[in-house]
């Protein structure tokens, strides 16, 4: 039986105190103790940024990549060995900054396997930079005259890519925030879940307040159907995507389900087939 004693370090997380990345690592501690799921049978893959050192502190295969490589490195783990529970973590200037293609393509590939952005909607990590979903007109560091540019919508790419299970959550409610890690973990395919997790030291707009003032849970709205991709999309556009819930769930295969019989991952990508070659001139 897995124990919550497997999952810890004796590291101590360096984020500043209140910071919402404390509630995604105990959530994800929680929900691979309630889903028994062995620490040496997860793998668990970070970007870079504050939200990036997560790995860090999980006792499990762990890898901190590179700046916005995180789902490259993940995808890779996960069908070089399919049987390993695979979480990808990073934040919103990882994922939707310098990784947004590999989020598309991680997602329209279906991967079975979960990826979980901790979205602060600024650079915290370099001290309070607009990142690519601060709102638009928000004063940063880098922007104080207010940001010029449109956020991207992270819920709206997500399900234009293909994402076979999107959900939101925040930092602040930690019941529906496990709920839902649980489920992604749970689904085969490609698990999107956006966290809302204030970062309480360089966003003094996107707080714990706001927050709780503007969310409306989509899990408790009358008539919501998850299964309705046309539905879901209403729904970004309607709320301006303040929710938590299951936004949308399909069941589809996953990419290793759709390879032909008795082909090895190393058919997949350049990128691969130039690693399958390395090792072939180092053994
Ligand atoms: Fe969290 Fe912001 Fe502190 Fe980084 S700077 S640890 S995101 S509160
Ligand atoms: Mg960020």
């Amino acid at each position: 039986m897995a124990t919550l004693k497997d999952y810890r370090m004796d590291i101590k997380p360096n984020w500043c105190p209140g910071c919402g990345d404390f509630s995604v690592l105990a959530a994800i501690q929680k929900v691979a103790v309630n889903l028994n799921i062995e620490a040496e049978d997860m793998a668990f893959i970070s970007g870079i940024g504050c939200s990036g050192r997560i790995s860090g502190y999980v006792n499990a295969y762990t890898m901190h990549t590179m700046h916005g490589r995180a789902l490259a490195t993940a995808q890779g783990v996960k069908l070089a060995n399919p049987d390993l529970h695979v979480i990808c973590a990073g934040g919103d200037g990882d994922g939707f900054g310098i990784g947004l293609n590999h989020f598309a393509h991680a997602a329209r590939r279906n991967v079975d396997l979960t990826y979980i952005v901790m979205d602060n909607q600024i650079y915290g990590l370099t001290k309070g930079q607009m990142s690519p979903t601060s709102p638009q007109g928000m004063e940063t560091k880098s922007s104080p005259g207010g940001n010029p540019e449109q956020p991207i919508n992270p819920l709206q790419m997500a399900l234009a890519s293909g994402s076979s299970f999107i959900a939101q959550a925040f930092s602040g409610d930690v019941k529906q925030l496990m709920s839902l890690i649980e489920q992604g973990m749970q689904h085969k395919g490609f698990a999107f879940i956006n966290v809302f997790s204030p970062c309480v030291t360089f966003n003094k707009v996107l707080t714990y307040e706001y927050f709780k003032k503007n969310l409306v849970n989509l899990d408790e709205k009358e008539g919501y159907d998850p299964s309705n991709r046309a539905m879901a999309f209403n729904m970004v556009e309607e709320t301006g995507s303040m929710f938590t819930g299951l936004l949308y769930k399909q069941e589809r295969k996953t990419l290793t389900e759709s390879l032909p019989k008795g082909s090895g991952t190393n058919m997949l990508t350049r990128d691969t087939f130039i690693l399958d070659d390395i090792m072939k001139e180092k053994l």
